[in-house]
C-alpha cells in the first residue's frame, strides 16, 4: 500500500496486529475476527465493507476498546491496550477515541448546541470552554443556525451532523463509524460522508467507518473487505 500519501509524524493513531476475536458459542467458539491487521493514519478515511455477519461491528467495537481480543494487538496513539486495566482503558478510549453510532442517540429534551455541552461534562471536562467550542463544532458541521433546536426539530441529515460534532467534543485521535447513512436519503448520505472525509483532515484523525454502501467507497481514501472474520489487504481508492 502506497502510505506515502499520508505522512506519518509519530505513531499510528490506530493499529490493529493480528487480532483474533472468538465468541463463545454453545460448546465451541465463534470466530468473528480471524488475525486481523489494519493500521490507519491520522488524516485518513478508510472505508470497512463486507457482508452481515463477516466481523465489521466486531472489528469496530475491537478498535474502540470495547471488546478486548482473544489474541493480538490493538494500539491506540501509541499505546498498546492490552496490558491496560480497565479502569486505564475507560480514560485512554475517553480521551482519544470518537465512535458514531448509526442511530444519533440524542437526548430528546436538549438543543443541539446542549448535547455537544453535556459531552464534555460527561468527560469531566470543565464547563468553560465548552460553549465556545460547541458553537466552533456545529460551524465545522454546517449547523451553526441550528444550535438552539432540539432533536425532533432537526431532520435525520442534521441529527447525524450533531452526532458527529458531539464525538468531535472529545478531540479524538480515532474516530469510528457505524453505518453512519443508514437512515438517511442518496443526498443526505454523500454530504454526511463528504464531511466525515472533512474532518477526518481537518482535526487529522484516524476514521474507519463501516459502510454497506459501496457507492461510497469512492470518497475515501482506502476500502478494506472483511470477509468470514478476515481482513482483505486495504486499497487505495484514489480520492
Ligand atoms: P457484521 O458487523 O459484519 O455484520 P459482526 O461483527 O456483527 O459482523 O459478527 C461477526 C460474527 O460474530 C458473526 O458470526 C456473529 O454471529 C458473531 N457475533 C457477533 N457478536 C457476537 C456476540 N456478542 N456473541 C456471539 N457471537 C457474536
Amino acid at each position: 500500500m502506497n502510505t506515502m500519501q499520508f505522512p506519518a509524524s509519530g505513531p499510528a493513531p490506530l493499529s490493529l496486529a493480528d487480532v483474533t476475536l472468538e465468541y463463545p458459542d454453545g460448546g465451541g467458539t465463534t470466530t468473528a475476527l480471524d488475525r486481523v491487521s489494519l493500521t490507519v493514519q491520522a488524516g485518513q478515511l478508510v472505508s470497512l465493507v463486507g457482508p452481515s455477519g463477516s466481523g465489521k461491528s466486531s472489528l469496530l467495537a475491537t478498535a474502540a476498546t470495547l471488546v478486548r481480543p482473544t489474541r493480538g494487538q490493538v494500539t491506540i496513539d501509541g499505546t498498546d491496550t492490552a496490558g491496560l486495566r480497565d479502569r486505564d482503558l475507560t480514560a485512554l478510549r475517553r480521551g482519544k477515541v470518537g465512535i458514531i453510532f448509526q442511530q444519533p442517540n440524542l437526548l430528546p429534551s436538549l438543543t443541539a448546541a446542549e448535547q455537544l455541552i453535556i459531552s464534555d461534562h460527561l468527560r469531566g471536562k470543565p464547563a468553560k470552554a465548552a460553549g465556545r467550542k460547541a458553537a466552533e463544532l456545529l460551524d465545522v458541521v454546517g449547523l451553526s443556525a441550528s444550535a438552539g433546536k432540539l432533536p425532533h426539530q432537526l431532520s435525520g441529515g442534521q441529527r447525524q451532523r450533531v452526532n458527529i460534532a458531539r464525538a468531535l467534543m472529545g478531540n479524538p485521535k480515532v474516530l469510528l463509524v457505524d453505518e453512519p447513512t443508514a437512515a438517511l436519503d442518496h443526498e443526505r448520505s454523500t454530504s454526511i460522508i463528504r464531511l466525515l472525509r472533512e474532518v477526518t483532515s481537518e482535526f487529522n484523525m484516524a476514521t474507519v467507518m463501516v459502510t454497506h454502501d459501496t457507492e461510497f467507497v469512492p470518497l475515501t481514501d482506502v476500502v478494506a473487505t472483511m470477509r468470514d472474520g478476515v481482513l482483505t489487504a486495504p486499497v487505495l481508492t484514489g480520492a
